[in-house]
């Protein structure tokens, strides 16, 4: 199997052309600095004593304390593990958030346990990871399959062990333990924003300009229901159990209702009036899904989604990565080549740790802001660094892609080079 990180890194080797850096910065930006593995006992209600594997990864702390999620998969890794905490880390970059980038996992299919075992789970988790995080060194979130929920059960047990509160250790928590207002649909809001700015600039009409959403989950949804309100047209979304398309647009308020109802999309086939019509639904496969003739192809779901073997088949002229790591680095030069641009996840999803650099100020201020402070600092936020990465953009003549790591990269290695490199130390 290939390796997630070997191909991320590519991703830097190509920005290396575009400008002068120290041996010191790439040779640093290839190691994570800390790769913690923990096996996390957990009793489960049969009293059965059964043992779970996480990972907690640290990527680059020079900007600041190490920041990132924490995924509950099958299918988590540690190479999947280092290749998030590195796209954090760029992330944060691009965004100039004084962060680093980190990312946490635990292989476990979260859906097959009950609410107390995933309880008792996240909080053994914490305990075993509690002495490598904190508000000054490595800051916790949600990710894949994990939520508000989770976050706050792990603030609890980290203040618990510290025998202090310190809310400032996890942000994405509820909103009644600390959490902020706008975390939630922070990550759809943000992506909703670069694609808004995307269409300005490109003097595109966003009405009925047609969508397909890959993925459902929090930042799928958000968006989709966000960029339904603006006039966009979503005519297809998917979950892990399958796909719907409408050729009329579907309302995907209405699409959450019943899947909270029915668990998956694929039943939706056959549910009665109440909340969709049979009629206006076709299910399509999740492949026939990313081959739509759509205007954007948004891919909100797992990494490794367009890849070599697909990416020829891709009818919308533009991707937005919600999802991190979706499109692999053959995929990107396929995409090049048939003129589909890519807005690449570093930036599009970059309104979660955004707000949860909010969330983290909030907590250390002790003074708590209004929903609509978050999402007009959001929108301003994404809008700039937006607008940047679009100007390098035409500047340079380079991807999309390019040119938001590019802009990660300048800032971690400026940071780095304050620091002391090989160049600094001839130079005394
Ligand atoms: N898991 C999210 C991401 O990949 C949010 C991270 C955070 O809020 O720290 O960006």
């Amino acid at each position: 199997m290939k390796s997630t990180f070997e191909d991320a890194q590519k991703r830097l080797t190509n920005v290396f052309r575009y400008f002068e850096l120290t041996d010191d910065v790439r040779e640093k930006l290839k190691h994570p600095k800390l790769c913690l593995s923990v096996s996390i006992p957990v009793r489960m209600d049969d009293g059965r004593l059964k043992v779970f594997t996480g990972y907690r990864v640290q990527f680059d702390n020079t900007r600041g304390p190490t920041k990132g999620g924490i995924r509950y998969h099958p299918d988590v890794s540690l190479d999947e593990v280092i290749s998030l905490s590195f796209w954090m880390t760029i992330k944060c970059a691009v965004m100039n958030l004084p962060f680093g980038g980190a990312k946490g996992g635990i292989v476990v299919n979260p859906k097959s346990l009950s609410r107390l075992e995933l309880e008792r789970l996240s909080r053994n988790y914490i305990r075993e990871i509690a002495d490598v995080i904190g508000p000054k060194r490595d800051i916790p979130a949600p990710d894949v399959y994990t939520n508000a929920t989770i976050m706050g059960w792990m603030a609890d047990e980290y203040a618990n062990i510290k025998r202090q509160q310190l809310p400032g250790v996890i942000t994405g928590k509820p909103v009644h333990l600390n959490g902020s207002l706008g975390r939630e649909s922070a990550t759809g809001r943000g992506a909703l924003h670069v694609l808004q700015e995307w269409v300005n600039r490109k003097k595109l009409n966003p009405q009925q300009r047609t969508l397909a959403v890959q993925g459902f989950g929090n930042a799928g949804y958000h968006f989709a229901r966000l960029a339904h309100d603006e006039g966009f047209k979503v005519v297809a979304v998917s979950d892990s159990k399958g796909a719907i398309f409408s050729e009329e647009g579907l309302e995907p308020g209405k699409v959450m209702d019943h899947k909270q109802e029915h668990k998956d999309l694929k039943s939706m086939m056959y549910c009665d009036g109440s909340v969709c019509d049979l009629q206006r639904y076709k299910k399509i496969s999740s492949e026939e899904m990313l081959e739509l003739d759509v205007d954007v192809l948004v891919l909100a779901a797992l990494e490794n989604q367009i890849h070599k073997g697909n990416a020829g088949q891709v009818k919308a002229k533009l991707i937005l990565e919600i999802a991190n790591g979706p499109v692999t680095s053959e995929a990107d030069a396929i995409l090049a080549g048939n003129g589909v641009s890519v807005l690449p996840d570093v930036l599009v999803n970059a309104g979660g740790v955004t707000v949860s650099y909010f969330e983290w100020v909030q907590n250390r201020a002790g003074l708590y802001w209004e929903e609509e402070t978050v999402n007009d600092r959001l929108r301003k936020k994404m809008g700039k660094e937006a607008n940047t990465i679009f100007d390098l953009v035409e500047e340079k003549s380079i991807s999309l892609r390019t040119a938001a790591y590019l802009q990660g990269v300048k800032r971690i290695a400026g940071a780095i080079s304050e620091t002391g490199t090989r160049e600094y130390f001839q130079e005394g």
